[in-house]
This record gives structure tokens, sequence and C-alpha cells, in this order.
């Protein structure tokens, strides 16, 4: 165990001690005997004792108590102390030349003794520092604080001990670092779990020495990810170098790391760690960079992210958000013919301006805010299907995308059907497009869109070909179609046109007898192309963009014109 990552120090190095003493001259011996080893600050009055236990709460690690105080009873500030949240655990030690008070003071909490006139000072001390050891120990256990492997702290005691940093080092600049293994979850499977231990435990053990002097101290969050905070440096080099230990068998371990140097301490710790992750990500597939650093322009991202968040309520109360309709043809004929439409979210801001999907709905899925939205679309978009059943005299059926998220509430499937319902629509009329990856995520999940389709709701699979689901399996999962991911499109018909994948794909969907949509389809050769090969629906702007639901409906109109041909 690494001991002397253990204790609370002051901003010199030392353990911090309250001493509550009315009288001058015990006071000066105290201060003599002690000021060496620890970080003395004194109350001479009940009253003060009181105000600095409230202040100095963070950063106390023992008191020294004399009973007898002009304006309270020493006892009286025991009393108070122990009965108290968030002093209780701080141990007290009671000065007195009466005998006849130490039962008393057990009974409320005292831990220990010190008498009238003082022993000698090796007494005194060896009786602080055992009484603090004691307690120290105690807290530890109580927040079982450790990572049992490697012995480091776990990431709740470690960001409880980085604010107490912060209070002891309150002049110092802190860096806030992530450090990842790479590919460790391939070297567990290829050597073994037991090599992956030792692996962790050589990585800990190197880290630890590294801010080792420095007060700098350490975790492990999760399978092979650590955290540091640590007074600010720039030899991150080194720290990478150190931590790339060469096993046993001269397997090198590789890391990297991401670092929010010098950290805004008007945060909480939690998000300065996550500023750490987000320098890690950004050299997560890189060859070449081992360190990211978060900078400003990550900062700038953040700031966005924050103003969508904070102004999503109003967007929702205000209509902010807007659904476009994009058409899907069907293209099996000698003609395209208008099959359905997806409804696609937009969000009008009033001072960033029009913001694309891509930019919220990931932030949105990351909080269940996700859920709010796509309600309110799902809503808009029965409700526009009920208007053109009415004003087209025909039914134009909408496709809405369904967030993996979504999926976790066990009640959607009433939900839809209760908002199907109202907009007198029936469960046909409304598709559903669930992307692939959220069927692969979670078996319940499954389960969910198992009961949306036996209510009758056409399931479309989306984004086919990014996630890991093998076509064999598709056979067993509620799909009425597959939507191919754009990429495929994109890599057939990029440069040195190569469709032969795109072909394989619709093939096999076609002997699983599955209708299969493309989407992202821009150009009337990509249109021909897919359409000789048995592709059923076709989506892309080569038809239409997404249109507000007016202009949608004015499309709608000029296709049935007579002797239009598309
Ligand atoms: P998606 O479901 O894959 O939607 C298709 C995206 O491709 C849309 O982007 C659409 O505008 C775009 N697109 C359509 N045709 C073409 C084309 O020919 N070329 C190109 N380059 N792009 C085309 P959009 O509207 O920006 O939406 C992005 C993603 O955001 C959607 O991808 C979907 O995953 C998500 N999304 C959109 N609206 C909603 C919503 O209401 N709820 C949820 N949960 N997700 C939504
Ligand atoms: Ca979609
Ligand atoms: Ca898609």
């Amino acid at each position: 165990m690494p001991e002397s990552h253990l204790k609370f120090h002051s901003a010199n190095g030392k353990r911090r001690i309250l001493v509550i003493e009315d009288e001058f001259i015990n006071r000066e011996i105290l201060g003599y005997m002690l000021r060496d080893s620890y970080d003395l600050i004194f109350a001479e009055t009940g009253a003060k004792a009181l105000e600095l236990l409230e202040e100095q709460q963070d950063t106390l690690s023992l008191v020294l108590l004399d009973l007898n105080l002009p304006d309270m009873k020493g006892m009286d500030i025991l009393r108070r102390v122990k009965s108290e949240d968030v002093n209780a655990q701080l141990p007290v030690i009671v000065m007195t030349a009466d005998q006849d008070a130490e039962v008393e003071c057990l009974n409320l909490g005292a831990i220990d003794f010190i008498p009238k006139p003082y022993p000698k000072q090796e007494v005194i001390l060896a009786r602080v520092l055992r009484t603090i050891e004691l307690f120290e120990d105690r807290d530890i256990i109580r927040w079982t604080e450790r990572d049992h492997l490697t012995g480091l702290y776990n990431q709740q005691y470690f960001f409880r001990y980085a604010a107490q940093f912060d209070t002891f080092h309150s002049a110092v600049q802190t860096d806030a670092i992530v450090l990842d293994i790479n590919h460790f979850h391939l070297l567990n499977e290829r050597y073994g779990r037991h090599f992956g231990d030792e692996v962790l435990k050589c990585v800990a053990a190197q880290l630890l020495n590294m801010v080792h002097g420095s007060d700098g101290i350490v975790c492990r969050r999760g399978a092979d990810s650590f955290l540091i905070y640590c007074p600010h440096r720039t030899d991150y080099e080194d720290i990478l170098e150190q931590a790339s230990v060469e096993m046993a068998g001269g397997y090198q371990v590789r890391v990297r790391m991401g670092v929010y140097p010098q950290v805004d301490r008007s945060i909480d710790v939690e998000r300065r760690f996550d500023r750490a992750k987000q320098a890690a990500d950004q050299v997560k597939n890189s060859f070449s960079k081992e360190v990211g650093f978060y900078d400003n322009a990550m900062y700038e991202k953040e700031l966005r992210m924050e103003q969508l968040l904070e102004g999503f309520q109003t967007a929702v109360r205000e209509k902010q958000f807007t659904v476009y309709y994009q058409p899907k043809f069907d293209v099996r004929g000698a003609e395209s013919v208008l099959n359905s439409a997806e409804a696609l979210v937009r969000w009008k801001h009033p001072t960033l301006g029009m913001i694309s999907p891509g930019d919220f709905i990931p932030l949105f899925e990351d909080n269940g805010l996700i859920r709010e939205l796509d309600f309110y679309v799902w809503k808009e978009a029965a409700a526009q299907i009920r208007e053109w059943k009415d004003t087209l005299g025909r039914s134009i059926p909408v496709s809405v995308n369904v967030s993996r998220v979504d999926l976790f509430d066990l009640e959607l499937p009433e939900t839809l059907e209760g908002i199907v319902k109202a907009a007198g629509l029936e469960p046909g009329d409304l598709l559903l497009e669930i992307t692939e990856s959220a069927y692969t995520e979670n078996p319940e999940i499954v389960n969910v869109i198992k009961s949306l389709r036996d209510r009758g709701f056409p399931i479309e699979m989306d984004d086919f070909g990014t996630g890991y689901s093998s076509l064999n399996m598709i056979t067993t999962l509620p799909i009425d179609a597959l939507k191919l991911d754009m990429q495929f499109i994109r890599t057939a018909f990029r440069g040195n046109k190569d469709t032969r994948l795109l072909e394989a794909v619709i093939g096999l969907a076609k002997s699983l007898e599955l209708p299969t949509i493309a989407e992202g389809v821009e150009t009337e050769e990509q249109m021909l192309t897919l359409k000789t090969m048995g592709c059923d629906f076709v989506q892309g702007y080569y038809f239409s963009r997404p249109l507000p639901a007016a202009e949608f409906e004015a499309y709608v109109r000029n296709l049935e014109q007579p002797g239009r041909k598309l």
C-alpha cells in the first residue's frame, strides 16, 4: 500500500490540528512541541473553535480540546462535534487535569487524553500520531476506497481526495490526466486475464512512482483507465514512456493519455476529468500521437453543447424544433412511385441559426432529453399524416426515428399506440426506424422492438452495415425492411466504382425476403444502378432534400400532375 498517499496534508506537507485552549502558556507549550510536525491553528474561545470547525472541516486531522474555556464548556464543544455529520469522524483528544471527567468525555466520543500538566514531548507526539493514523485508516475502510488489484484509489474516493488536494494546495496549478492502455481487451484475450492483471499492476506502480513526492494522486477507473491529479508539469512524454512498461517475456505495453493542464478549479472534479477524457479520445485512433491536450476548440465545443442543453426546454416550449420530410420512392416498377416519407427534425435556434440533428441528437441521447424530443417529433409526424390524409385524400406513411435510448422505456409501445390513436391512425401508418446498433446493444431491446412490431408498427432497421449483426441473425430479428447505411452507396460509387458489396448485400436481403431501402442517393446513375440490383426503395437528394411540411405537400401535389414522370 502506498502509505504516503493516504495522509491528508496541508500546503506545507503537514496535517492540520485545531488546538482549543484559552491559556497563553499552554498554547505556547503545545506549539513548541507540535509545530515541527503539524500545521497548528488555535482557538482561544469556544465561539472561535466552533467557527474554525465549520470553516476548516475538510482540512482538519485532529482536535486538541481543553475542557475549561472562558465562554463555553469543552464538553459542549465535544458534544457538538460528535453530533454534526461533517465532523463526527474527526478525532478529539481532551486535555484536562480532571481525571473524573475522563469517563464522561469517552462517552461523548473523545478518543484519548493528554493530562495536564503536559507529559513529555515524545508522549504527546506519539498519541497525536497514533490517533491520526487510526482515524485515517478507519476513514479508508469506511470508504472502501481501494481497488484490490492495484491498491490505487477507486474513483469515488479519488474525486473526494482531489477536492481535498485543492483545499491544501490552493495556490498550486494542477493537471487532470486520463491514461489508458492500448488494446487492453485484446491483450487480455490473447494472453489471459492473469497477464492482463500483471500489466495493470505494473502500470499502476509506475504511475504511483511518478507522482510520488509531488503529492499527486492516482486512481484506477474501470478496466484499464487510470486517472492522475497532480501539480502542473510538462514532462508528459516521460509519463508516457515510464508507463509503457516492458513485461517479462518482452511484451511492450503501450498507453495513451489525455491531459487537461492547469485545470479550472471552478468546475467540479469530475468534469475536469471529462475534459481530460475528451483529450484522450482525440488520440484514440491515432497511430502517431499518444498524448492529447484539452484545447480551446474542445472548450468552444463544450460551451456550445452547454448552450444547446440550456436551450432545450425553451426550444420545446417555443416550438423551435421543426419536422422536415424526405420522400422515399418505390423504384420497383417502370416508374418511381412515392411510397412514404422520413421525418427528420431540425432546430431553428434563435441565435445559432439552423442546427442539424447530427449536432444535437447525440448530446440529447447522453442525458435522456432525446425521449422528450422524439415524443414531440412522433406527435408532430402523426398529426401530419392525419392532415395529409384529409387534405391530399391519400395516405402517406411517415417513418420516424426511434433512438436506442427510447427503447429502454418499457412503456414505449403504449406511448406510440396512444399517439397513433389520438391522431385517428393505424400503427401501419407510422413506420419506425431503429438503428442496427440498438439491436445488438441489449437483448431486452429486441423484445421491446418485437412488441412494437406485434402491435402493427412496421420496423425498418436503419444504418444497416454499421453495427455487427450478421445477415444470418437478421432472419430472427423483428424487421420489415433493411435500410442500407449511406456509406455503402458512398463507397460503391467512389472514384474507382466497385458495386460488388452493395449488390451482394441487396441480393442476400432479397433471399431473406427483406425489402431494401437505399438512402443518400444523389445521382441518376446511383438510382439506376440500385434499381438494376433489385433495391426496392430509394431516398435521397436525387428525388428531394428533406422539406418543411408545406413544401413537401406542394412537392406531392406536383408529382400527381398528369404527365409528370420520375
Ligand atoms: P438518418 O436517420 O440516417 O437520416 C438520414 C440523413 O441523411 C438525414 O440527415 C438526411 O437529411 C440525410 N440525407 C438524406 N438524403 C441524403 C443525400 O442524398 N445525401 C446526403 N449526403 N445526405 C442525405 P439529418 O437530417 O441531418 O439527420 C441526421 C441523423 O439524425 C439521422 O440519420 C438520424 O439518425 C438522426 N435524426 C434525425 N431526426 C431525428 C429524430 O427526430 N429523432 C432521432 N432520434 N434521431 C433523428
Ligand atoms: Ca433514419
Ligand atoms: Ca440512416
